[in-house]
């Protein structure tokens, strides 16, 4: 997504509840996708193995999903520094690429995606779960949820969730307000947990791979949440480095649902980083 100013972002809890049926009438067509996105549709399609685990689909939170990649020695981020990276508003046409760099570093991330980007690479997304990447719900066309009526924020909510379901089945189990834009209001309608940031590396603003790097050094500590964009080739360049600094500073790369492991982690309640 082009540049995204920042609207508030304070921190606060409460509750909602997230339905993840009655939402099919509202999901964008494939028909009116334009002709390039249909035949991105198509091609992606070909070949696509559904993962057995995605036969299984719980009602509204998904179960973990499965380690293809060697899990790292588990990792106890009580007693050592943790850090999730974070990515959103893809898949995008860069997201392949990010995944291969993952895959080399034996590193699994957090995805923050959009539903009606979904449909584009389903072979992306299927590829996501199953190398044991988290998939987070990012609403489907990235509105600012506070401005929006409560059947507004639910079906922004439920219709990404559906989306993602359908190609992957897998039911995200968490999500993030795009611009983080969140209230009382908002969260009492999403049962899963808010997930926001601490880490804002501006990737979306600056493209400029090095001071990605360089804002997320700065500004990381133990129990971290990165924020940055992978449908910016300059963010998806930033990662090598990245993510050798951060393993030579000590960090252990986590999903989002590991950095909580042992933490309550709860719906309708806004998260910036582990505490
Ligand atoms: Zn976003």
């Amino acid at each position: 997504m082009p540049s995204r100013s920042r609207l508030a972002t304070a921190l606060s809890l409460s509750v909602c509840a997230l339905l993840l049926s009655g939402c099919a009438s509202t999901l964008q067509s494939s028909s009116n996708l334009l002709p390039a996105q249909r035949q991105t549709r198509a091609v992606d399609t070909q070949n696509v193995a559904i993962p057995a685990h995605a036969q299984k689909v719980p009602a509204v939170i998904a179960p973990a999903t499965p380690f293809i990649l060697k899990p790292q020695p588990d990792v106890d981020c009580a007693k050592e520094k943790c850090v999730a990276l974070t990515f959103d508003d893809g898949p995008g046409r860069f997201t392949e690429r990010l995944l291969d760099q993952l895959k080399k570093d034996r590193v699994r991330a957090t995805f923050y995606l959009l539903g009606e980007n979904a449909p584009l690479y389903p072979q992306t997304l299927r590829r996501m779960a199953a190398e044991g990447h988290q998939l987070g719900n990012h609403t489907f066309d990235h509105k600012s949820l506070t401005s929006l009526s409560q059947d507004q924020v639910s079906n922004e909510v439920e219709s990404s969730a559906q989306k993602i379901k359908d190609i992957t089945g897998l039911v995200p189990n968490t999500m993030r307000p795009p611009y983080g834009a969140r209230n009382q209001a908002v969260d009492a309608l999403i049962n899963v947990p808010l997930v926001l940031w601490d880490v804002d590396t501006l990737d979306w603003q600056h493209h400029d791979p090095k001071k990605t790097v360089d804002i997320a050094m700065s500004e990381v500590s133990d129990g971290s949440i990165i924020l940055m964009h992978d449908i910016h080739e300059s963010s998806v360049q930033a990662v090598p480095q990245l993510i050798a600094q951060l393993k030579k500073k000590g960090f252990n790369l986590v999903t989002v649902n590991e950095l909580f492991s042992d933490k309550e982690f709860k719906g309708s309640t806004s998260y910036a980083r582990r505490t």
